[in-house]
């Protein structure tokens, strides 16, 4: 009898690949288990068995394969049952989702290439032969791929060598980002206790008369603490004194000054007087039971509760319950780098017991997690990730928690799989005979609907903690404010005296602009023209910092122009306006105001977010403007005020969630106003202060806007109601693109008639220099999803054997939004 397998491929064909084993190997291997394939004429691939059995493929001669990777799976059984749902539903192959479901150290090929780990200590590690002429080709050249290893080595089977040295740290995948998820300190300086006596500190002075700059030093920062009573930093009190750091080191070092670090992803309560002792409050408590009571016939619960309610609290309780019966627990977030926060509290609460999964983590990092998962460590009993760590090795999910689950960062837009994360949580959970909890303050649609017709739990939860108020809103009339001449650059009276008004208070303030940059376009007052990406179909957007012209789809950019491009005239204006220029702005009116502004310019580097939520939070910074990045679930302690400069660009937004996600993106930034002692305030500026969203968001009608919108959704035949399946062609030639657009749409009509739309161009229809056309299927509610996926595979088969469109790049995408 012949013994054949089936393996999975990081590839995006379709099929399964079937390879040749002996018997003593089928008998070894089980699913889930890698081996070393041959694919093509010269490729090795890491692979992963779905299947052992004995049927000799019919088309095509069975290849050996190169090598068993592992003695024991490391993708369970369950995981793959999984990731072929995933390939069924999203419509992907089940190759594109096990690339994505594993770290890619697990898939060495025979182009990987490899590098020398640089804290890997040479002296201190004995090397094989083998390992050793692999490291000194390393020290005379950068990196390697696999297939110069097996050169250098004269053998085919490298692999499991390499995957040692990579788990041994004397070697690393490259083009991998790194980022290294570490808390990050700021430096402050006090004085040292002995010259709080003011006898000390006048002598101090006296010794230091021939020292005038460590003098300065001093004296600012008396001048510095005295005003503000609030911890200095070392950078500040240098750039206030005009000293450098040298000469405020050389005061630390003659114990003058005393260094202090205060953690940037400060825990709120400090983690002394933690112990997991917090008690729930009684509406805490009603909602915990509630959800546990849901939870015992229905799947998932929905927890819908206002900003600052505490719903992490009831996380919390709800996990602990889940660990003790010894089950794991994924944590779902909508994104890692804005939530240190959240990720600091469950630390503190959990301690040893948490994990962060990450994409963006280190090689090792992502190993390291992944493999504690898969042997149930201690370790592991907690993950906390964003959304590709559903496809984490879970040996037994009791419960996921997917929190802020409104947020559209769940969803994956490119590459494929096109999965949402809470969607796919669902289905995960249920594999596992697990439960889900989502939360959020500003349920989607979706969820809230499926919450109303006895699909998921509802439980509500209206009290902020502590009974604080939620915050105070009011609409400012943009137009009237205009008219009247009531307004300085794109600040309304109002908005500025309560900014004053809150600062003089020593509170925060929260200005929001949905947009980066200076301002979107530049546009010439004579002729018109305003400057085009060359690459993208799209004005470039004016950075004034950089005195450049950006476009935010491609990178391009180029220097401001005085001129302009077409017709020479210098009369130049720009249109809009951004976060940088509502900084620029606000700096000319209140000069002695520290603002900080955050937003994708400002958080690019490594801890670019937590700098800048730090610095905030330690009153560094005083105003911070910023774009919805300040809308995911910060909890700040001493903001008062919180201003939306412009509702309208939301709510013009062409898409029929834009009044949806509109409401939720105001509504969270609303929530960050008020949330410890002090009702909060909001201030919202729109020409449209009768729009009926900005009504729902004035008076928090969550009920009112799901009800409004649900009956549009009824209405155009749009999610919860008919499901949505996108098609994007996509190609460098435009008329390529344009009639294979045709051709598809047809093809798709013939079958779906009325529910085909399209094909359109989408509002940016040329991006890096690709031609970009839409279709849209709606799927109405009583249509098998099953059978219609199978007529668009049809479609897209007879699609593919047209040699004409070969360039032509068809992207699916099932609920794209
Ligand atoms: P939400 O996620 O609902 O916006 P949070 O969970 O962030 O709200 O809670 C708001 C604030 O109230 C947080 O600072 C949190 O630490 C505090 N808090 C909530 N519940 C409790 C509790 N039971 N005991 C102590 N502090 C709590
Ligand atoms: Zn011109
Ligand atoms: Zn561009």
């Amino acid at each position: 009898m012949d013994f054949y397998i089936d393996v999975i491929l990081p590839l995006p064909l379709d099929n399964l690949f079937t390879y040749k084993v002996n018997e003593e190997e089928a008998d070894f291997l089980n699913p889930g288990a890698r081996v070393a394939v041959p694919f093509g004429k010269t490729k090795i691939y890491t692979g992963i068995v779905s299947k052992i059995h004995n049927e000799k493929p019919l088309v095509y001669e069975a290849k050996p394969i190169e090598q068993i990777l592992d003695k024991t799976s490391i993708v369970t059984i369950t995981q793959l049952e999984f990731w072929f749902w995933v390939s069924r539903y999203y419509m992907c192959t089940v190759g594109e989702v096990m690339k994505a479901a594993l770290p890619g150290a697990f898939l060495l090929e025979s182009e990987t290439l490899i590098e020398l780990d640089k804290t890997f200590d040479h002296d201190h590690v004995s090397l094989n032969d083998q390992e050793y002429l692999i490291v000194e080709a390393l020290q005379r050249q950068s990196t390697l791929k696999i297939n110069e290893i097996m050169q250098l080595l004269d053998r085919k089977m490298v692999l499991p060598l390499v995957n040692s040295m990579v788990a041994k740290n004397i070697l690393l995948i490259n083009q991998e980002i790194f980022e290294q998820y570490k808390p990050r300190l700021l430096r402050y300086v006090k004085l040292d206790e002995r010259y709080t006596k003011e006898a000390e500190m006048h002598k101090l002075l006296d010794d230091l008369s021939k020292a005038p700059k460590q003098r300065e030093a001093i004296l600012t920062w008396f001048q510095y603490y005295g005003n503000s009573k609030k911890p200095v930093l070392l950078k500040t009190l240098s750039d206030e004194s005009g000293v450098s750091a040298s000469v405020i080191k050389a005061l630390i070092d003659k114990e003058v000054f005393v260094e202090y670090h205060l953690k940037t992803d400060r825990i709120q309560f400090d983690l002394d007087d933690v112990e997991q002792t917090f008690l729930l409050n009684e509406w805490q408590e009603k909602a915990f039971n509630e959800i546990q009571e849901g939870l015992e016939n229905d799947e998932v619960c929905l927890l819908h509760g206002v900003t600052s309610s505490g719903k992490t609290e009831i996380y919390i309780k709800s996990i602990e319950k889940i660990i003790a019966q010894g089950k794991q627990v994924l944590y779902l977030l909508p994104e890692i780098a804005l939530t240190s926060q959240l990720v600091s509290r469950l630390q503190a609460y959990f301690g040893e017991q948490v994990l962060v999964y990450h994409s963006k983590y280190s090689i090792n990092e992502r190993m390291e997690v992944y493999t504690h998962v898969l042997n149930k460590s201690s370790k592991a009993r907690i993950i906390l990730g964003a959304r590709s760590s559903i496809f984490l090795p879970f040996q037994d999910l009791g419960l996921i928690v997917v929190d802020e689950e409104h947020e559209t960062t769940f969803k994956q837009f490119d590459p494929a799989p096109r999965y949402n994360a809470r969607d796919a949580a669902v289905v995960l959970a249920s594999i596992h005979s697990g439960k889900v909890i989502l939360g959020s303050a500003t349920p989607s649609l979706e969820s809230f609907y499926n919450a109303t017709h006895n699909k998921y739990k509802l439980v509500t939860l209206d009290r902020r903690f502590g009974n604080v108020q939620l915050p105070e809103i009011e609409i400012v009339d943009l137009q009237e404010k205009y008219k009247k001449k009531k307004m300085t650059g794109h600040f309304s009276d109002k908005l500025l005296k309560e900014i004053k008004l809150t600062l003089e208070e020593g509170e925060q303030v929260i200005l929001f602009q949905n947009r980066r940059g200076y301002s979107p376009i530049l546009e010439c007052t004579t002729c018109g023209h305003s400057p085009q990406c060359p690459n993208c179909d799209v004005s470039l957007t004016y950075h004034n910092f950089s005195n450049q012209l950006r476009c935010h789809y491609c990178g391009y950019h180029m220097a401001m122009q005085k001129q302009c491009m077409a017709c020479g005239s210098v009369d130049l204006t720009t249109k809009g306006f951004g976060t940088e220029q509502i900084e620029t702005e606000l700096k000319a009116l209140l000069p002695d105001a520290k603002i900080g502004r955050m937003d994708l310019d400002t958080t690019r580097g490594k801890h670019g977010h937590q700098k800048i939520i730090s610095a905030f939070e330690q009153e560094a910074i005083d105003v911070l403007v910023g774009t919805q990045m300040l809308s995911k679930g910060l909890d700040f302690r001493k903001v008062r005020l919180v201003g939306i400069m412009n509702a309208d660009n939301l709510l013009n937004f062409p898409d029929f969630r834009a009044h949806e996600r509109s409401f939720q993106l105001m509504l969270q930034v609303a929530g960050r106003a008020g949330r410890t002692k002090n009702r909060g305030k909001v201030l919202i500026q729109t020409y449209n202060p009768h729009h009926r969203i900005v009504q729902q968001v004035s008076t928090g009608d969550y009920l009112g806007m799901f009800n409004e919108q649900l009956e549009d959704r009824y209405q155009y035949k749009y999610p919860p109601f008919y499901k949505l399946v996108k098609f994007t062609l996509k190609s460098r030639d435009y008329s390529k693109t344009n009639e294979a657009a045709e051709w598809f749409s047809l093809a798709l009509k013939n079958v779906f008639q009325e529910h085909v739309l399209g094909p359109e161009f989408p509002p940016v229809a040329r991006i890096r220099n690709e031609y970009y056309k839409n279709i849209l299927l709606k799927i109405p509610p009583k249509q098998s999803l099953g059978k219609t996926k199978a007529h668009i595979n049809k479609i897209l088969t007879s699609f593919n054997s047209i040699g004409n469109w070969r360039a032509v790049r068809v992207i699916i995408n099932v609920d794209p939004y």
